[in-house]
């Protein structure tokens, strides 16, 4: 078991794109080790996901797991195709942005293909919270932070410490996923 150290933001590693892995690569044991490290230090911080950048792994590398989800996905070189462009919106936290929370609009629903751990290729739709976790986390491959998709940020109300969060925001959330949280 080891717990690996989370790069956080303005750290230059998780703003450069991440490289993809060949077949031979991703089921080395060096990437199997990387891989444990992940859910080691994911598990430990209580998140549901977490970028291989954000452990100072510049690879095409993703883990997901997230309330209701049967098992964790591990994701190599992943390809996103948006379905419905209808936008959602979220408080996105991020393991990398310690104690703060920001509201995002993504689309609602989209589609993953990417080579799963024995680098066989895979395909997944998402949609509603899911859809906000895969994309807030493939985002980390390509050097985005959640902050660089926050509107306006000049109003004040968007962006939030997860104090404030808690006491402001949170009965502003309507409906079934009132109580999910997003931390990765
Ligand atoms: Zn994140």
């Amino acid at each position: 078991m080891a717990i690996r150290k989370i790069a956080r933001m303005g750290t230059p590693v998780l703003r450069k794109k991440a490289r993809e892995l060949s077949p031979a690569e991703i089921t080395s044991p060096e990437i199997r080790t990387l891989i444990q490290d992940m859910f080691d230090t994911l598990n430990d911080y209580d998140g549901i996901g977490l970028a291989a950048p954000q452990v100072f792994e510049s690879l095409a590398l993703a883990i997901i797991h997230y309330p209701q989800d049967e098992e964790p996905k591990i994701i190599f070189n992943p390809k996103i195709t948006v379905l419905d462009e209808t936008l959602q919106g979220y408080w996105e936290g991020c393991l990398s942005i310690p104690e703060l929370r920001g509201y995002v609009e993504r689309p609602r629903k989209v589609r993953i293909d990417y080579l799963d751990q024995r680098a066989k290729p895979q395909s997944i739709t998402v949609e509603g919270f899911p859809a906000t976790v895969f994309q807030h986390e493939l985002d980390h491959l390509f050097g985005v932070l959640y902050v660089d998709r926050v509107k306006n940020v000049l109003g004040g109300t968007l962006l939030s410490f997860t104090e404030e969060y808690a006491r402001y925001h949170l009965s502003d959330e309507q409906g079934e996923d009132s109580s999910e949280q997003l931390d990765d």
